[in-house]
């Protein structure tokens, strides 16, 4: 082995090392921001809960959040059903 693969093999396992810790930051704060704000705003009415008609004066209940303005996050939605899974599995 020569000391240029040596430098590479370190290079790329540091490589790695830094990918996953910056993938466990990520998602460790993105698994505490579902558990602290499980809502985000919807995006078809950007959090309104209503959606206007062309001519801006009629309007009617977003039919993807029902009319409440807020969608649970993706992350949070897994969360819930592992936590469902859990429960049931006892
Ligand atoms: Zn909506």
């Amino acid at each position: 082995m020569t000391a240029m693969s040596v430098l590479v093999a370190l290079v790329t396992a540091g490589g790695a090392l830094l990918l996953i810790t910056a993938a466990v930051v990520f998602g460790g704060g993105y698994l505490l921001t579902c558990r602290i704000w499980p809502f985000r705003a919807c995006g078809r009415c950007k959090g309104l809960g209503r959606l206007h008609a062309p001519n801006g004066k009629a309007w009617r209940d977003c039919p993807r959040c029902k009319g409440t303005g807020r969608r649970l996050r993706i992350g949070r939605r897994l969360w819930n059903h592992a936590e469902r899974t859990k429960r049931n599995a006892i």
